[in-house]
């Protein structure tokens, strides 16, 4: 008996271009795409050992615990590091970026995240875009947590590297992820001695043994299941259509803040500013006394398929993360887990208001 996820055949190099090209439309772009068989942080780390050269200066913009991750990669390949943090309930302003390149003009790298999910926050890549090319830096942007919920345009904004995954608002697996690249950004690659080849990390031998030979034959056998739920993915964001797609995950991320407030009971949001919150989660302070854990687990208790998890980290005991995107970016996921973490605030003691919580959420859609 023939199995719908074994007994397929093979995926041709058309199709696996098809995929690209499509993706490339999602990021707006005209540049390269490159998908990659594995999590983001494959590209993440390919763009960096690929584009941050030994002894150069790379400027690292910290907005979230992925940041850090870059910092220390960019320090590993030799790159003496600058990092740009930011308390991370806030964003970071196009205004410190200037600020940063132009006390370190040798800069030649900047690495920077488009939304923290982890964290909640979502920085404006087209204000830093203009800043990094009018310096003359390569921009690498990780926008796994952005794509399909909030605007992405990686030409007019000037992203010589912009990684993304399938997990999050895409709605698909995490097992696939892509990156375009610029030529600049080729270029530079191509004259860094240091960037990987003959490596699973090598941005350029994909340019060499599939772009440059007109994309017929695949470097090796493709990740075929985790290809096909990308293209299932594209079909839908495409059937749905992606400005929807992007104001269904902003409905979502607005009625879950408005909801929080109504609530009461001490949860508050931990983005301040209601325009640097990200559309792809919403992250809520836990009240003075409550562990975030705990209050998460008591929500889950009634609910486990709701899309509730605590922060992780430093942020375990303070932050719970509501992450309303793919097929939870929905006004339904909303109003049950805005239920479920007021009826878990009143069983310990806190004063809430459900109803009042319900009618503000839906108030946003
Ligand atoms: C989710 C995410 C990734 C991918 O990491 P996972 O935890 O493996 O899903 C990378 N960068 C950012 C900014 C993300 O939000």
């Amino acid at each position: 008996m023939t199995h719908p996820l074994l007994d397929l055949p093979p995926l041709t190099a058309a199709r696996f271009a098809a995929i690209e090209r499509r993706v490339a439309a999602l990021l707006e772009t005209r540049q390269d795409v490159v998908i990659m068989q594995g999590e983001a942080l494959l590209p993440l780390e390919g763009c960096i050992r690929g584009g941050a050269r030994r002894g150069s200066t790379a400027l690292n913009i910290v907005t979230g615990p992925y940041g850090r991750t870059f910092g220390d990669w960019l320090r590993d390949c030799g790159a003496e590091v600058v990092d740009l943090a930011v308390p991370f309930h806030t964003a970071v302003t196009a205004e410190q970026v200037r600020a940063a390149l132009a006390a370190r003009p040798e800069t030649g790298f900047v690495s920077l995240v488009h939304a923290e999910a982890a964290t909640g926050n979502t920085n404006p890549v087209a204000e830093i875009g203009e800043a990094v090319r009018a310096h003359g830096a390569l921009l690498m942007v990780d926008a796994v947590a952005s794509v399909a919920a909030e605007p992405l345009r990686v030409d007019a904004w000037g992203v010589d590297l912009c990684v993304i995954g399938a997990q999050k608002a895409m709605g698909g697996p995490a097992g696939v992820s892509a990156v375009s690249v610029s030529d600049r950004a080729w270029e530079r690659m191509a004259a860094n001695a240091g960037a990987p080849r003959r490596s699973y990390l090598s941005l350029l031998d994909w340019k060499e043994r599939w772009i440059d030979t007109g994309r017929r034959a695949l470097p090796h056998a493709p990740a075929q299941l985790e290809m096909l739920a990308l293209e299932a993915c594209l079909d839908r964001i495409e059937a749905e259509g992606p400005r929807a797609v992007r104001e269904r995950h902003a409905s979502a991320a607005a009625a879950v803040r408005a909801g929080a407030v109504a609530l009461g009971g001490g949860l508050a949001p931990f983005v301040r500013e209601a325009a640097e919150a990200a559309p792809v989660a919403t992250t809520l302070r836990a009240p003075e006394g409550v562990d975030a854990g705990e209050l998460v687990a008591s929500a889950l208790a009634s609910d486990p398929s709701l899309p509730l998890v605590a922060g992780g980290g430093s942020l375990a005991k303070e932050l719970v993360r509501v992450n309303h995107h793919g097929a939870d970016a929905t006004r339904g996921t909303v109003r049950s887990s805005l239920a479920a973490l007021g009826a878990a605030l009143a069983a310990q003691g806190r004063a809430v208001d459900v109803e009042g919580a319900l009618r503000a959420a839906d108030g946003c859609w």
